[in-house]
């Protein structure tokens, strides 16, 4: 039966590094919120390739834009302009409501906040703040500002001149910020830690302490972004302008496209000459996310995202097992009664449900915004079934 799917993984073995571990199996196509996998076993994928694939796999908006953009001009470098960074640029622009705004296009969420840190350097600073538990990239800078000490103990000396705090704790921000730090970086929602949130009026309050040390405040958005959470970054409920927003993910529907975003006036800009990437802001995944940007405007995605969270939420805070639902809109962190989230994970893929596990109480979902209510109540259904399993076998 599982025949493709194992022997896929006899030839991963043997050709690949082990950093993500064996995959269980191997997928062949996906259509919106279903993919399947080589042996033909149909999953409702609600990882959504981490929180990527916003508008579903194969959407024809996408497919269309991608086929006709590919079948134009496929790359040109940044020695040239072509009209789908143009425009995605102006529109991610609107989305940050500020005049001043200015994109620099990269591929991934690490390369997003590497340019960041590079950007924060302009002020003349070198101080960086961070939180426990953040995640922002792996790459060596990016490395620096994640707060997770198993990914970097073997990778040490990273940056020095970082320093993390309790995610969420305003006094230990108001002790650590003064007019030597250069830039504080945030997600509005711890996404790799587990979906963790902070208490409302945290952002507000850090921005009113970077306001008042000169201190850019630079919003990691790239999991939280492009919708996910029911607005466009993630953060636009605190009401806060950030200096500098990151993206990736979502950002280019499924195809790689990462973005920082320097809003207000003050955040230095780069000059000619100072940061670059061959492949950022490809033609090709441009267009992919205007697709995407188009698909989520027209069919308000937003919108829906928070209604199918809000159902999701209080559907399965009633289950037995579950201690709590956590997260805005579509990025839910559903933390359980005991350490079995690793076996819930197996259990729902045998059940034909694709889930992801951050931490090992906590399941992480990040479907496509596109879920149906027929889908949505499939996944209610059989979480608890799986769910029940587990308990089942770990309480004996
Ligand atoms: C995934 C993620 C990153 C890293 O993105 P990559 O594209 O994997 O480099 C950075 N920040 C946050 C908040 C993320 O969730």
């Amino acid at each position: 039966m599982k025949k493709s799917n194992k022997g896929a993984q006899d030839r991963w073995k043997g050709s690949l590094q082990d950093n993500y571990g064996t995959p269980a199996l191997k997928l062949e196509r996906g259509k919106g919120s279903i993919v399947w996998d080589s042996d033909g076993n149909r999953y409702l994928d609600f990882l959504g390739g981490i929180a990527t694939t916003v508008v579903g796999h194969a959407h024809p908006s996408v497919v269309s834009a991608v086929s006709h953009q590919i079948s134009e001009l496929s790359h040109v470098s940044n020695f040239y302009m072509h009209e789908p960074a143009l425009k995605l640029a102006e529109i991610l622009k609107g989305f940050t409501g500020e005049d001043s705004a200015r994109i620099f296009f990269c591929n991934s969420g690490a390369e997003a906040n590497e340019a960041a840190l590079k950007l924060s350097r302009l002020t003349g600073r070198n101080r960086i703040i961070s939180t426990e538990g953040a995640f922002h990239g792996r790459t060596i800078g990016a490395l620096s500002l994640t707060g997770q000490s198993a990914k970097r103990t073997p990778f040490l000396p990273l940056l020095k001149n970082v320093k993390f705090l309790p995610y969420g704790d305003i006094t230990a921000m108001e002790r650590a910020i003064n007019r030597k730090v250069a830039m504080v970086i945030l997600e509005p929602i711890q996404g790799e830690n587990g979906v963790v949130v902070p208490p409302l009026g945290y952002l507000k309050a850090v921005r009113e302490l970077c306001d008042s040390n000169g201190v850019l405040l630079c919003i990691d958005a790239v999991q939280t972004g492009m919708g996910r959470t029911g607005s466009w970054f993630g953060y636009e409920h605190e009401g806060i302008t950030p200096d500098i927003i990151t993206m990736a993910k979502g950002l280019g529907g499924g195809l790689p496209l990462g973005a920082m975003i320097a809003v207000t006036p003050q955040t230095p800009r780069f000059s000619p000459g100072q940061h670059g990437s061959t492949f950022g802001g490809n033609p090709v995944s441009c267009a992919a996310g205007l697709a995407a940007i188009d698909v989520i405007t027209k069919k308000n995605l937003l919108e829906r995202a928070q209604k199918i969270g809000a159902r999701i939420k209080s559907e399965l805070s009633r289950v037995e097992g579950v201690e709590i639902v956590r997260g805005e809109g579509l990025l839910l962190g559903i933390v359980l009664h005991g350490d079995y989230s690793a076996q819930l994970v197996d259990r729902a893929r045998e059940n034909g449900l694709l889930l992801n596990a951050p931490h090992k109480r906590v399941i992480r979902i990040a479907p496509a915004l596109t879920i149906t209510d027929a889908q949505t109540g499939e996944f209610i259904k059989k979480f608890k079934l799986s769910l029940a399993q587990v308990r089942m076998e770990h309480l004996g």
